[in-house]
């Protein structure tokens, strides 16, 4: 089988070429970022956004072959994120598969972009279904069991700011470069992490459910409280304020994620295994307290390479393969874009139907 994979739910451009004939096979992936048009913005500018997919998508399809030194016809189907994203995005990223579909009569599948994730320690480290997943980016944070390759359970996420995004927030409060994560945990090398004691909400709770909007107010409370002993930040107060933000999400992650593997290591699962993906999972310190975790439940831990935790296309392919594979029915040319899309048990059934 081989897969063409097409994305374009956010704000990077991305395509690739899977090949399974037993074990699977990244022939191609290709990501263009747009960091550089949305950096004036503070943000990314969904317009905009659709606009650098709709003109790129192409390109990239054509690098994604090449690179894979495959034509068309070598393909056995096309999969493309039909939501949930800024609609614009996935809009352009389903026409562009749909062109392909009808000039070629290939058959199309919609894939979610959240399941594409959520199925990537499939193609990377062969786990075996039921595994826990913890999706934490810059826009998502949620503990999915896989049960199948169109069937997840939510165990719980955040109510309130992804991650990544709270990351990305406090990096600006505190003068560090975009993007946050990497820059706080530069700075948190050097910080002590027990000076400012943030907190660390829901963490006595039962449940798998985290908020990380108040920790920003917190962090923000705590610099203004140096600014005035001091009137200046000092190297030394960034990098123990950056400590104690990392600390504090690593923490309530880490906790939370005890809960969870919890209420999965109650199903018995036959190979038990924890994965991390998105890309807050790049983060040293947080890894090692989610492995630990995962060892004291007894089960495997893992975490795709960084590539393949953040957005790309070949997480696309991948998910239409596993869907091939599975026998389920291909979409047709019929197929929409979904804004919202939740990954959960009760919107298993719809996976891929793109109605
Ligand atoms: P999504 O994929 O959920 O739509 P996204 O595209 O913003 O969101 P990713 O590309 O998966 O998310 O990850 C980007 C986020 O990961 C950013 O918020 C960034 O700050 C964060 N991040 C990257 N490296 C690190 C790190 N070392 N520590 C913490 N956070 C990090
Ligand atoms: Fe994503």
């Amino acid at each position: 089988l081989t897969v063409l994979g097409i994305e374009s739910s956010c704000d990077d451009t991305a395509a690739a070429v899977l090949r399974w004939d037993g074990a699977a096979r990244v022939l191609s992936s290709q990501v263009s970022g747009q960091t550089d048009l949305h950096a004036a913005f503070g943000g990314v500018v969904p317009e905009i956004a659709a606009r650098a997919h709709a003109e790129k998508l192409d390109l990239m399809v054509e690098l994604a072959l090449e690179t894979a030194c495959i034509g068309l016809d070598a393909l056995d189907a096309i999969a493309v994120t039909s939501g949930p994203g800024l609609i614009g995005g996935v809009v352009s990223g389903v026409m562009c598969a749909k062109g392909l579909a009808a000039a070629t009569g290939l058959p199309i599948l919609g894939v979610n972009h959240l399941a594409g994730h959520a199925l990537t320690p499939r193609l990377t480290d062969g786990l075996a279904f039921p595994y826990l997943m913890l999706l934490v980016s810059g826009g998502h944070c949620q503990f999915l069991v896989a049960h199948g390759p169109d069937s997840f359970e939510r165990l719980g996420g955040t109510i309130d700011d992804a991650p990544g995004e709270a990351f990305d927030k406090s990096a600006r409060l505190l003068g560090l470069p975009q993007p946050g994560g990497p820059s706080i945990e530069q700075a948190a090398e050097q910080g002590d992490e027990t000076r400012f004691d943030l907190p660390r909400p829901l963490l006595r709770e039962p449940h798998c459910d985290m908020s990380f909007s108040g920790l920003k107010t917190a962090l923000l409370r705590a610099r203004d409280a140096v600014m005035m002993e001091g009137n200046r930040l000092r190297r030394q107060d960034v990098n123990d304020l950056a400590a104690g933000f990392q600390a504090a999400v690593r923490d309530v992650l880490a906790a939370k994620t005890a809960r969870a593997l919890e209420a999965y290591m109650a199903l018995s699962p036959a190979e038990p295994a924890l994965a991390v993906a998105g890309g807050v999972a790049a983060n040293l310190s947080l890894r090692t307290a989610l492995a630990a975790e995962a060892e004291r439940a007894g089960a495997r831990f893992t975490a795709p390479p960084l590539a393949l935790c953040t957005d790309n296309a070949a997480m696309i392919a991948w998910a239409g393969i596993e869907r091939l594979r599975s026998g389920a029915p291909a979409d047709d040319l019929t197929l929409t874009a979904r804004p919202r899309w939740p990954l959960d048990s009760s919107a298993a059934p719809m996976l891929g139907s793109g109605k």
